[in-house]
């Protein structure tokens, strides 16, 4: 089965929908003021590659800190050009260790191209999916799949979660767009110990919300995730720093959203 990796889609975008996309990173549809009394950290990895859930979450534990896995459950247990996705019972030992399970469309589909009504056929298949493997269970954040939004796409989200994750870099401190909340990639070549460390003390200075993006965590990762190196380090320079490293809803009722 191939599917794409967030990104691999880029340069296939159609030119409206990728005006569709900066229009929908420049205009808010949910201005939100954060209130953190400390600064804070997420780590989150899309797609869940099982080895996010394996050697990724190993290390979280190591550090106590909750990781968010935007999970499409339509990929549960596929096999990926890039990585092997983690299938139920890793999932269920996930949510069973305290990280937060959210939602990253049941298809990995393109918002730019959907209807509102398709977008809520993806939340409602997505969180059917996971309930057979954790009962209840309940879906708050969303990631965009390729990082891709669009207006129609962040005001269908918003009847469904409570934030929505995309790729735009930055600190979320102040008033911040709840449904496209900002994250630096922890993503190899793109980002090294020096420049986690330089992000964490903006966090620290600013009490704001630092929230990183990664996919899958191996010694040679792909173009898309991390090594185990840079997770620890990451880990390492919140633990520094008494950071607390928490999961988007647990971030969110901290920060006073
Ligand atoms: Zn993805």
């Amino acid at each position: 089965m191939r599917v794409p990796a967030d990104k691999d889609v880029a340069d296939d975008v159609p030119l409206l929908a990728r005006l569709s996309h900066r229009v929908a990173m420049h205009f808010r549809t949910a201005p939100t003021t954060l209130a953190c009394e400390t600064p804070l950290v997420s780590l989150t990895f899309d797609d869940a590659p099982l080895s996010a859930c394996t050697a990724g979450a190993d290390l979280l534990g190591v550090y106590a800190a909750a990781g968010t896995y935007y999970i499409a459950g339509g990929l549960i247990g596929s096999r990926h050009a890039h990585w092997e996705l983690a299938d139920d019972e890793r999932i269920a030992r996930l949510h069973r260790d305290g990280h937060e399970i959210g939602c990253h469309t049941y298809s990995h589909a393109f918002l730019p191209s959907l209807s509102p009504s398709e977008i809520a056929d993806e939340a409602r298949r997505n969180v059917d999916r996971l309930r057979e493997i954790v009962p209840g269970l309940s879906i708050e954040s969303f990631a965009f799949p390729f990082g891709y939004a669009s207006l129609a796409a962040k005001r269908a989200l918003r009847g469904i979660y409570r934030s929505s994750r995309g790729i735009m870099p930055g600190l979320n401190v102040g008033r911040v767009d709840r449904y496209f909340l900002k994250a630096l990639p922890l993503i190899e070549g793109r980002i090294d110990a020096d420049g986690i460390a330089r992000a964490m003390d903006d966090a620290l200075a600013r009490k704001g919300w630092l929230i990183f993006y990664s996919h899958d965590v191996a010694i040679r990762p792909s173009a898309y995730g991390c090594s185990p190196t840079l997770l620890e380090a990451t880990l390492r320079a919140a633990a520094a720093r008494n950071i607390p490293c928490v999961g988007i809803v647990e971030g969110l009722r901290r920060a006073r959203a």
